[in-house]
């Protein structure tokens, strides 16, 4: 049975890499009816960061990466499902010490004893030498007699891999296909720190063995790191996985997407005011291509099209301007109603619509997001939208001047405010109407119609639907800003 898992090291928030690793591990499990496991990886005790498995776990709930296995909410308690647990590594320290005692035993692993200044010199030595930095085997050679008693006199050592001379290490990756190096070139690499914790290396090929994970899905980042685990499986005797490294997202300058160019936090995304669901469908196109030519997937026909084969080589590019588009489209394939709920959070911001609002009349609320729904890439955008109209600041250029100087403007300006004094529904439909009329009892039309009022009522040249905004501007304010018109 396919098992896979993301295993993440909580150090804060999530970024948009890792959602795509989650994402790829959940529709490689259900597409092949296997479990998706969600592993916390912190033994880096130095990175970790309180709260930030809670805050994890919540945003793959959120997004809709739901796991099979592996430490979740029930109600605001947190519980461990499955039957590999605990699937907390910092819970496992047990499991790492048995282990990494048998390496021990059977001459794979050893004790260094190594300062860090003996390394710092070591290293040194060997980058004005002109050679790759690696551990010289120093400490190989100890006695168990030797280490035994430094242990006793209280001496800090690591536990490293005995790596074998000159021997080939060969795995198979998904994306990649067989990779083969020579272990001359792998360091003698730490299982376990001075502190006593496992290393990533150590507690992940333990875990993945324990887990029964079949494939192993993760970012490119990793791929080096890859030799040292297939080592290690050797060492135990034990079965490995099958690789599936994923390219990486680069910013639009081909650079590795990173926080010092802009957004990568999901949490930051959702925040904002993106959909889950498209930030989802978003980042499945991130180095996956589908075999069909579409790029609107929801979660489901993912998992129906995902294809581990047509994960690609090379790099993909984050273009928040595609993602804009896309979420976008999902905010307005939304009902105007839910569309208002999600704004919502966004419009009381602006302080120009209440909480009060939200009960009392929450049909206006959703006439202020129909006006301006076409014009959202993401909810947040409300906010300067709303400002734009309910702030008023007239447009400082030529063609604004050109257009309320033009001698129709003051008569457009006084019948507009005659007009709408005595209308009592202040709807878009019969403002059209309004100025329908003015156009026919005055002859004014088109542009010289249309752009003078637009410019009297919101200051600006452009806009959403004039009729609508007006409506939401209502009747007072929207006569007190024709009737201040003046030439
Ligand atoms: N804990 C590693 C990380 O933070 C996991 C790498 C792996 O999937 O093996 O990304």
């Amino acid at each position: 049975m396919t098992r896979v898992r993301f295993a993440p090291s909580p150090t804060g928030y999530v970024h948009i890499g890792s959602l795509r690793t989650a994402l790829y591990n959940y529709l490689f499990a259900k597409k092949n009816n296997g479990s998706y496991i969600l592993r916390i990886e912190d033994t880096d005790q130095k990175r970790l960061i309180e709260d930030s498995m809670v805050n994890l776990i919540k945003c793959l709930e959120t997004t809709g990466i739901v796991h099979d296995e592996g430490p979740t909410f029930e109600g605001e308690k947190l519980i461990q499902k499955g039957e590999y647990g605990p699937y907390i590594q910092s819970e496992r320290l047990d499991i790492y010490k048995d282990h990494i005692q048998r390496l021990i035993d059977e001459g794979h692993a050893y004790h260094c004893f190594c300062s860090r200044e003996r390394l710092e010199e070591l290293r040194e030595e060997q980058r004005k030498a002109n050679q790759t930095p690696k551990y010289d085997g120093h400490c190989r050679t100890l006695t168990s007699e030797q280490v035994k008693e430094r242990i006793a006199n209280g001496e800090d050592y690591v536990i490293r891999l005995k790596m074998p001379e000159n021997h080939n290490i060969s795995f198979y990756d998904e994306v990649r296909g067989e990779i083969c190096i020579n272990s001359d070139e792998v360091d003698d690499q730490v299982l376990v720190k001075s502190d006593g914790f496992p290393t990533y290396h150590f507690a992940v090929v333990i875990d993945d063995h324990l887990m029964k994970i079949t494939h192993v899905i993760r970012g490119e980042e990793w791929l080096p790191s890859t030799p040292k685990h297939v080592l290690l499986y050797e060492a135990f005797g034990w079965e490995k996985p099958v690789y599936v490294h994923l390219p990486n997202i680069l910013n639009p300058d081909k650079k590795k997407l990173s926080k010092r160019q802009g957004d990568v936090a999901v949490e930051d995304f959702l925040a904002k005011g993106y959909l889950p669901e498209a930030l989802i469908n978003y980042i499945a196109l991130l180095g996956w291509s589908p075999d069909v030519n579409e790029e609107i997937f929801s979660m489901e026909e993912l998992v129906e099209h995902f294809d581990i084969k047509r994960v690609n080589k090379s790099g993909a590019v984050f273009d928040v301007n595609k993602l804009n588009w896309m979420n976008g489209e999902y905010i307005r394939k939304m009902t105007l109603e839910d569309a208002t709920k999600s704004a919502l959070p966004f419009m009381l911001e602006t302080g120009y619509v209440t909480k009060a609002d939200e009960i009392e009349r929450f049909e206006y609320l959703v006439r202020i997001v129909d006006t301006f729904i076409e014009k959202m890439d993401k909810f947040s955008d409300i906010k300067d939208e709303m400002k734009s109209i309910f702030e008023y600041n007239l447009e400082n250029s030529e063609e604004v001047t050109e257009m309320l100087n033009l001698d129709s403007t003051p008569v457009l300006a006084k019948a507009a405010v005659e007009k709408m004094s005595e209308l009592e529904d202040f709807s878009p439909e019969n403002l059209k109407s309004l100025f329908k009329e003015i156009q026919k009892e005055y002859g004014i039309k088109g542009k010289n119609l249309f752009m003078p009022a637009r410019i009297i009522a919101t200051g600006s040249m452009h806009g959403s639907d004039l009729m609508k905004i007006m409506s939401i501007l209502g009747k007072d304010e929207t006569i007190k800003r024709f009737s201040s018109y003046n030439r």
